[in-house]
């Protein structure tokens, strides 16, 4: 069945998100011809607003998803070891309340995938049992848990009304996912070099089909170069939440595919909140029972997050007063010696996971693993990602490939399990030279940003290349500097210049309630 080339054409992958970013890798290291393609810029999606974790995912031992668990721990130790300047291991806490509570709302969760949260948290037989399950799966990256001495517990800061030990235990974060996939891009275009495959990547495109062709043209304001056509060996949808949004722009039917839960984030430099905190994360549970996670995240606290049913645009997912007043209180039932308020949160930030349509239920209970959705009639082979994690992108990349490849008539010949994902790439750093006034960013990477990383709009940069987003001075002044660098490389109009940071400012406040002034 093997062909000494692969040459069957080009395989689109729709959606530059983590896993799009992911499954187009692991294609160029086959030698493919690989045509990435984002309807806006890459990591734009649910991947820029997730609790930023590369973790086994302790709770989805509850509903035995222990596969998921298996599979889950052993990419977050392989992304340790292979992308360990983009993922790091991070010790996180979990108070306990009682010893029994939840072995019976357990039970029934794990065999029945159903039940209620128990009232009483979860007690310590339960947390233990799923904590030597982790360590078991785990091919020692990182320390088996422990429980806190009774001194480390009494200085954690932890509510002693409410808790009576604490349990440690790692998991790993990846600080930036954003940067994640722009080095993954940057691997693809390394892997297609070493293989003889080719990779290119369009972002801000509308994509038509007529036939078995499909036409993309640019939907950027400042970027008309007319439509290109292609036909592809095959396309793979990974829009994640927009899954069914990109069926329906390829005009292929289909049953719904994807029922989104939103999840909201708190960001606080609140300095008793993070001085508490210190290097070890926090994972417990809000009064409702569900876990929350509050965790040390550069140089401010990350909190989060909720799970509520959303169809409305991804695009348009924000935090809710009630979700942020919901994760304050969980954070003061935590720590009640830090009083952390309204006006301690700095910015906050709301995506949508792409998890499969189900009816109704508890959001908690819906699986997080992902499947490769095969469309059998579509115009050529199609295949739609459903659901999927930040850790497991590269397994579901291989998932894929072993999906896509046999149908085209090729073996696998290559995977990623071994190959080292280095940090993106924004040029020499150079030792004097021209800042950005108020952030302190080398003028050249932003230069090269736009050269080279695809960098369109006020947003790609902010967000997504320098991670400006979440820089406390990030000020007007900076981004009328950026805007001179976009419109010095013909992506905006001088004269736009101005209303442009008007809009980006507004955009800010309403997406991340960050004030700029
Ligand atoms: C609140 C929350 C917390 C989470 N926390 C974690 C965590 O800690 N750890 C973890 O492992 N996972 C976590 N996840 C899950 C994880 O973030 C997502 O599963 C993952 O980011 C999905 O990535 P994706 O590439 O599939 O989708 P996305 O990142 O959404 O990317 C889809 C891309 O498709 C593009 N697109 C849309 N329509 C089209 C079209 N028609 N044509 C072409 N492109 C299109 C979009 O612009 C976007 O760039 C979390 C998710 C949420 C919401």
């Amino acid at each position: 069945m093997a062909m000494d080339r692969f040459n069957v054409g080009p395989i689109v992958v729709l959606g530059a998100g983590i896993n799009g970013a992911a499954i187009a890798r692991e294609l160029t290291l086959q030698g493919a011809e690989v045509l990435l393609v984002d309807a806006e810029d890459l990591a734009g999606g649910t991947t820029s607003y997730s609790s930023r974790l590369i973790h086994g995912g302790l709770r989805y031992l509850e509903y035995a998803e222990i596969s998921l668990v298996r599979e889950s721990l052993t990419e977050r130790d392989r992304l340790l070891r292979l992308a360990g300047e983009l993922v790091h291991p991070l010790e996180l806490v979990i108070p306990v309340g009682n010893r029994f509570s939840g072995l019976i709302s357990g039970a029934q969760r794990f065999f029945l995938k159903s039940g209620a949260a128990p009232k009483d948290g979860r007690g310590s037989l339960v947390i233990r049992l799923g904590l030597s399950l982790y360590d078991r799966f785990a091919s020692g990256a990182v320390p088996n848990h422990r429980r806190l001495t009774s001194s480390q517990f009494a200085e954690s800061g932890l509510n002693s009304s409410k808790f009576f030990t604490a349990f440690s235990y790692f998991d790993a974060q990846l600080t930036f996912p954003e940067q994640f996939v722009l080095a993954m891009v940057q691997d693809a275009q390394a892997a297609a070099k070493e293989e003889g495959g080719a990779f290119s990547m369009r972002t801000y495109q509308h994509v038509r089909r007529e036939a078995e062709t499909l036409f993309f043209s640019s939907i950027h304001p400042n970027h008309d170069s007319g439509e290109i056509a292609i036909t592809p060996a095959a396309v793979i949808n990974a829009a994640g939440p927009w899954v069914d949004t990109a069926l329906a722009g390829l005009n292929v039917p289909s049953a719904r595919l994807i029922g989104g839960t939103k999840g909201s984030h708190l960001i606080t430099r609140a300095p008793d909140l993070c001085k508490t905190l210190g290097p070890r994360g926090v994972y417990a549970e809000a009064a409702d029972g569900r876990p929350i996670f509050i965790l040390p995240w550069n140089d401010a606290c990350l909190i989060g997050t909720t799970d509520i049913r959303y169809d409305g645009d991804p695009a348009e997912a924000v935090a809710s007063n009630e979700e942020i007043d919901y994760l304050i209180d969980a954070t003061n039932s935590i720590f009640p010696e830090v009083g952390l308020t309204r006006e301690d949160i700095q910015q906050h930030y709301c995506g949508v996971r792409p998890l499969p349509a189900v009816g109704e239920g508890s959001t908690s209970s819906i699986t997080r693993s992902h499947v490769v959705h095969r469309h059998p009639g579509a115009p050529f082979p199609l295949y739609s990602i459903i659901g999927g994690k930040l850790t497991t992108c590269r397994s579901l990349a291989e998932d894929v490939v072993k999906a896509v490849l046999p149908d085209l008539g090729h073996d696998v010949a290559r995977n990623s399990r071994e190959r080292p994902l280095p940090p993106p790439y924004f040029g020499e750093t150079p030792l004097e030279g021209p800042l950005l006034p108020d952030v302190n960013v080398p003028v050249p990477h932003v230069a090269y940003a736009i050269e080279h990383l695809a960098a369109k709009t006020l947003a790609d940069l902010v967000e997504r290349r320098l991670m400006l987003v979440f820089h406390p001075d990030l000020s007007r002044v900076c981004l009328r500097a950026l805007g001179e660098q976009l419109s010095a490389a013909g992506w905006l109009d001088a004269a736009q210049i101005d209303q442009e940071v008007d809009h980006y400012v507004a955009r800010l406040q309403k997406r991340y309630g960050k004030r700029v002034s």
